[in-house]
């Protein structure tokens, strides 16, 4: 008797993301490793690289410097979904928002799906004004040189433009997440 054939249905290629990650409260390394260490081990996500650890002075409010990294992640997650698990990351570390731009435990931003343009009520990428923000900018450089941003071109044409922000890579790189 002929075999049936089986039926392969692929799997769909994963998007390539990345990824913002900030804390300005509480013990911002061990937060960021944390967070990298919950996203390498949520269904679907794959941290691929992890860029320096880079100090920042806080935008558009008072307090406490920030520490700012990127990570370049593959994921088989809809843009949504992942919106969903990085929410749900930023609650784990007591993510409360009093106000906009208020301090935070731990922020994390969907920088870049792919080459999509997202603009919905809860979604915006790429993310608003990534390539005004020095700490977006400089870190995701280092992971993504000749990167070409949807909508605005290629990302190394707005290093100069941040370069006057007070931004500082810390030598020490933050611990690689196990992969998940
Ligand atoms: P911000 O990161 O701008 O300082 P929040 O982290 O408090 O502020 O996010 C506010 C809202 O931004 C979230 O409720 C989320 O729905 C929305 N948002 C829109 N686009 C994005 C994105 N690309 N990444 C993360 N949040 C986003
Ligand atoms: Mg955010």
């Amino acid at each position: 008797m002929p075999g049936v054939p089986p039926v392969v249905t692929p799997d769909p290629a994963p998007a390539s993301a990345f990824i913002a990650l900030g804390a300005n409260l509480g013990a911002l390394r061990a937060t960021l490793e944390a967070a990298l260490a919950e996203l390498a081990a949520w269904p679907g996500i794959r941290v691929t690289a992890v860029s320096s650890a880079w100090h920042s002075a806080p935008v558009g409010c008072e307090g406490p410097d920030y520490l700012n990294a990127v990570a370049a992640i593959e994921t088989t997650l809809t843009p949504l979904a992942l919106l969903d698990a990085l929410q749900a990351i930023e609650q784990r570390h007591g993510r409360e928002r009093p106000f906009v731009n208020a301090p935070r435990t731990l922020d994390l931003d969907l920088l870049l799906y792919n080459d999509q343009q997202i603009r919905t009520e809860r979604l915006t990428v790429p993310h608003p004004r990534l390539q005004e923000r020095a700490f977006v900018v400089l870190p995701l450089l280092e992971l993504a040189p000749t990167l070409v941003l949807p909508g605005l071109g290629p990302l190394s044409h707005y290093e100069a433009s941040v370069r006057d922000q007070a931004l500082t890579r810390t030598p020490e790189p933050l611990a690689p997440p196990h992969s998940g």
